[in-house]
C-alpha cells in the first residue's frame, strides 16, 4: 500500500530541511508521495519535484496561506497549484515584502524593550526564505536572549507579547479564491485550531474543497470526527505531519501518513475531465443555496498548542 504525507515545510518558510533533504527523508520514511506546503512561498517546489522525480518520489506542489476570520487565525493549504503562474507569483512577492516589513517592526519593538537583536541575525536564519516569527524566535535563542522558542513566543513575540506585530492575512474567502485562481484545491489545515467547528461549514460555503483530517496527535476519535464532517459537507480529505524539520524536532516526516487513494481523489477533484471535478463544484453550489445545519457540529475537546503559533510564522 502506498502512503503520502501532504503537509511539510522546508527552509524556504520556517522548516529547517532543504527540499533535497526533505525528499531524501521522505524516501527513507517509505513514502510514495509528499506535498511541500511552505507558508506563502513556492520557492522549494521546483527543486523538490525534480529531485523527487530522480528518487522515485512524487512531490505535489502546495502552499499554506494564513487567513484571518474575526480574531481567529485560519490556515488554508493549496494543493496542485499552478505554481509558475505569473500573477500568482507576483502576489506572493507582495506577501513576502509584507513579512519582511513585519520582521523590521518586531525587531524595533524588541529593541525598545532592551533586546538588542539584529535584523540580519533573523534573515541569516531565514536564508532567503520567507521570514516569520519562528525565525525571530530561533534568532532570540541563538543570541542567548531566551532559552527556548516557547519562551521567545511566550515572553516577547507571541500574540500577547510586547513585541507582537499583527501580520498581513487574507480573509478565508480570499485565500480560497487565491488558490482556486492558481488552479489548486483549497484545504483547511489543522481544523482543531479553529476551536469552532461550525466555521468549517461556513468556509465550505465559501468554496473550501477539503479538510485536513489526519494531523499529529489527533486521536482516532478526532480523525473520525473530521472524516464524518468531510463526508457531510462533501469535502475532500487530506492529512500530513506538518513537519518543520529540527524546528519542531518531535514531528517527523511520515509520522502522519495517509493512504495514496486520498491523493488520487485530490487529483480527480482537480481534473476538469473527471466527473469528480464537476461533482464537487456542484456540491459547493448546492451548499451555498441550502446550508443545512450540521449533525456533527458538536464540538469534542481538542487542543491547539504552541505549534500553531509557530507554524503561523
Ligand atoms: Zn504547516
Ligand atoms: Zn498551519
Amino acid at each position: 500500500m502506498k502512503f503520502a504525507d501532504l503537509h511539510l515545510h522546508t527552509l524556504f518558510s520556517d522548516g529547517t530541511y532543504t527540499p533535497e533533504e526533505l525528499v531524501l527523508k521522505a524516501v527513507d520514511a517509505g513514502l510514495a508521495c509528499i506535498a511541500i506546503t511552505d507558508h506563502d512561498t513556492v520557492c522549494g517546489l521546483a527543486q523538490a519535484i525534480a529531485i523527487g522525480r530522480d528518487k522515485g518520489l512524487e512531490v505535489l506542489p502546495g502552499i499554506e496561506l494564513s487567513a484571518e476570520y474575526g480574531s481567529q487565525e485560519v490556515h488554508v493549504l493549496g494543493y496542485l497549484i499552478n505554481y509558475k503562474l505569473r500573477g500568482f507569483l507576483r502576489q506572493l512577492d507582495i506577501l513576502r515584502e509584507n513579512r519582511v516589513m513585519r520582521v523590521h517592526k518586531i525587531i524595533g519593538k524588541l529593541n525598545a524593550v532592551g533586546i538588542n537583536l539584529d535584523t540580519q541575525a533573523v534573515f541569516d536564519i531565514c536564508a532567503g526564505g520567507i521570514p516569520g516569527r519562528l525565525h525571530i524566535a530561533r534568532a532570540l535563542v541563538k543570541g542567548g536572549f531566551v532559552k527556548s522558542i516557547f519562551e521567545a513566543f511566550n515572553k516577547y513575540i507571541g500574540d500577547k507579547g510586547p513585541a507582537y506585530v499583527l501580520g498581513f492575512h487574507f480573509s478565508p474567502q480570499d485565500a480560497i479564491r487565491f488558490i482556486r485562481d492558481a488552479g489548486g484545491v483549497s484545504v483547511l489545515a489543522h481544523p482543531h485550531c479553529l476551536h469552532n467547528d461550525e466555521l468549517i461549514l461556513k468556509f465550505a460555503k465559501l468554496g473550501l474543497m477539503g479538510l485536513e483530517a489526519y494531523y499529529p496527535e489527533y486521536s482516532q476519535e478526532e480523525t473520525n470526527f473530521y472524516l464524518n464532517l468531510a463526508k457531510e459537507y462533501n469535502l475532500l480529505v487530506t492529512g500530513g505531519s506538518d513537519c518543520h524539520g529540527n524546528a519542531k524536532s518531535e514531528v517527523k516526516i511520515g509520522s502522519v501518513k495517509i493512504p495514496y487513494e486520498l491523493v488520487e481523489k485530490l487529483k480527480e477533484a482537480n481534473d476538469p475531465a473527471s466527473s469528480a471535478y464537476s461533482a464537487i463544484r456542484k456540491a459547493q453550489g448546492l451548499k451555498q443555496m441550502n446550508p443545512a445545519p450540521s449533525k456533527s457540529s458538536n464540538r469534542i475537546k481538542r487542543r491547539c498548542g504552541v505549534n500553531k503559533k509557530e507554524g503561523a510564522g
